[in-house]
């Protein structure tokens, strides 16, 4: 368990597009529908980005005990006395333009955000783990669909280059491009997560975004991710 949930909902603003609650919104994050807009206060952090067919995607990141889920999915219920609690807190933490968002959005839910601990391999004989079966991480790297895709892509070049009657050497050498990178990417999303929440880490001081250095800003950055640009495919491109 990270350490923290995950209140998420998606706004439809479709016929609403110049309603207070939007132009309100564009008016606090000009950014808005340019890229990801992170908003961060101590301990906490919320992620909102526009989606095609007019609709906002929010993310509001909150340091808990671990909740109680049931099943094995990590989406969980919310009952009306939840929702209108989340309501009244968004109120007093963030721009009163993303609380009204949160306010107005229907049917916000809660994901718990896990990761695991890097496995030692993820090839057993003849046996591969792929996505999120070998690696599943923390959303704070926003790489978890492109590791899975590039596990699928890499595996396909191994099985191609040994061709189908090596299902020894193709596995092995799948394991030696992608878990070393999987490995520093689960692990770097980890630690993204903690800062931006304000987490302990043992090697930095708690971060702090209302007195935070230019330096603890740019550590912040997407393309600090680990092979962010330039994950190997296959071994003779290392
Ligand atoms: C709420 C949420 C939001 C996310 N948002 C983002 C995002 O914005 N960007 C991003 O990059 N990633 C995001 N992710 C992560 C992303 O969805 C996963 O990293 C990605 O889907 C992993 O792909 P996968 O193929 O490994 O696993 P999955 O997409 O989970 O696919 C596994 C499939 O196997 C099936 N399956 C399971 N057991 C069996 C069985 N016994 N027999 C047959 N089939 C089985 C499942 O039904 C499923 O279809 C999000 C994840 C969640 C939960």
């Amino acid at each position: 368990y990270s350490g923290y949930y995950a209140w998420r909902g998606i706004l439809d603003f479709s016929g609403t597009e110049n309603s207070d609650t939007i132009m309100g919104l564009r008016k606090a994050y000009p950014e808005l529908g340019k890229c990801l807009v992170f908003d961060l206060v101590p301990g906490s952090h919320v992620v909102l980005y526009e989606l095609k067919n007019k609709r906002i995607n929010w993310i509001w990141y909150v340091n808990s005990e671990e909740p109680e889920i049931k099943g094995k999915s990590v989406t969980m219920k919310v009952s009306r006395d939840m929702i209108e609690k989340m309501h009244k807190e968004a109120y007093k933490i963030w721009v009163p333009e993303l609380a009204r968002v949160m306010k107005e959005t229907e049917e916000p839910f809660i994901n718990v955000i896990y990761d695991c601990d890097p496995l030692e391999q993820v090839v057993w004989d003849n046996v591969v783990l792929i996505g999120d079966a070998a690696h599943p991480t923390t959303p704070h790297g926003v790489r978890s669909t492109n590791m899975s895709i590039l596990d699928a892509v890499v595996l396909g070049e191994c099985l191609k280059k040994w061709g189908s009657g090596n299902l020894v050497s193709a596995p092995k050498e799948f394991q030696s491009i992608r878990l070393p990178v999987v490995t520093k990417q689960v692990l770097h999303s980890r630690r993204m997560g903690r800062i931006k929440q304000g987490l302990p880490l043992p090697d930095r001081k708690t971060f702090d975004p209302m007195v935070a250095s230019p330096d603890e800003c740019l550590e912040l950055q997407h393309k600090n991710m680990p092979f962010f640009s330039n994950a190997p495919v296959l071994a003779d491109h290392v």
